[in-house]
């Protein structure tokens, strides 16, 4: 028998010897607002047992994590249209990098840079009657937590600083990829990624991945055929330019986002989510990548 608790106290020992915790995102004003030593994560082992060390009940914005829960919703809802307008190949760029997307003429590589979540977004946005309550419903569903919510502040601080994102939208509108207008589209995207939530909530969110479709309630979401189409595209494309790093050290599928949380699981095994806030040059929690990387040394759990 493993011993999930003493293991997630010794990496949160170690971690807290690191002394370089890398740096906080920026980019977005309102995310500097963060205490940079900030450390939790959160395991459930299914069927099983729940483990948490740290600050894994403080929430943080989870940013890109989100993406793998919108696009959750868009395959639920829509299926073949998904696979026509985005492509399922890792990216290598940074997620916000707009060369690609013209070159290859607005189909976004995947669905978890920028260009891909945003014409995820635009497809809820049809789908949705009202695509912000509609979304956060799901993810209250999901999770059976009705105390999470989105961070208003937050999303007015990426909207009035989304330059880029205003680029990649109309880059989208220009190639017929985006059917909605850009700032209604732009006004969910920027509100998914402000969806906060602490390392336990994220971890129930994504249990579903992990356990075929089905959320921790027993519900079925998605199709166990989906579960395993988005687990694969989260170990190609869940971490930036360095899904291929996180892949060698770490070895399961994840998502990262740049208010420096992680979830990483292995199918049919366990869920685990992390948040370290400083990140590293590739814009993943540095802390948090190391201590997914001792877990799986430690546990010789991984998809490897
Ligand atoms: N909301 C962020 C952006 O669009 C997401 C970045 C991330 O977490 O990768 O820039």
């Amino acid at each position: 028998m493993i011993d999930f608790k003493s293991i997630l106290e010794d990496i949160k020992q170690q971690i807290s010897l690191v002394e370089d915790k890398g740096n906080v995102a920026d980019y977005i004003p309102e995310l500097k607002n963060v205490n940079k030593n900030a450390f939790g994560v959160y395991l459930n082992v299914l069927k099983n047992d729940n483990f948490g060390v740290g600050d894994y009940q403080t929430k943080f914005s989870t940013q890109s994590i989100t993406k793998v829960l919108t696009l959750a919703l868009a395959v639920a809802k829509k299926t073949d249209d998904v696979w026509k307008r985005v492509d399922v190949e890792p990216s290598g760029n940074p997620f916000n990098f707009l060369t690609l997307l013209e070159v290859e003429n607005g189909i976004p590589r995947n669905p978890f840079i920028n260009s891909g979540a945003i014409v995820i977004a635009d497809i809820l946005v049809s789908e949705l009657e009202n695509p912000k309550e509609g979304f956060l419903d799901f993810i209250r569903q999901i999770t059976n937590d009705q105390s999470i919510d989105y961070d208003y502040k937050v999303a007015a601080s990426e909207k009035e600083t989304g330059f880029k994102n205003y680029a990649i939208a109309n880059l989208l509108k220009s190639f017929g990829n985006l059917k909605n207008d850009v700032d209604t589209v732009l006004d969910f995207y920027f509100m998914q990624c402000s969806l906060a939530m602490t390392c336990e909530q994220i971890t129930n969110a994504f249990y579903l991945f992990a356990n075929k479709g089905k959320c921790l309630q027993d519900k079925l979401h998605i199709t166990s055929s989906q579960a395993k189409r988005i687990n694969a595209i989260m170990l190609t494309c869940g971490f930036y330019d360095e899904a291929g790093e996180f892949a060698f050290e770490v070895g399961l599928p994840g998502k990262s986002g740049v208010g420096g949380g992680i979830v990483a699981l292995l199918p049919n095994k366990f869920v685990i989510s992390v948040w370290s806030p400083g990140l590293n040059k590739k814009g993943n929690s540095k802390l948090g990548m190391q201590a997914l990387e001792l877990f799986t040394s430690k546990t010789e759990l991984s998809i490897f």
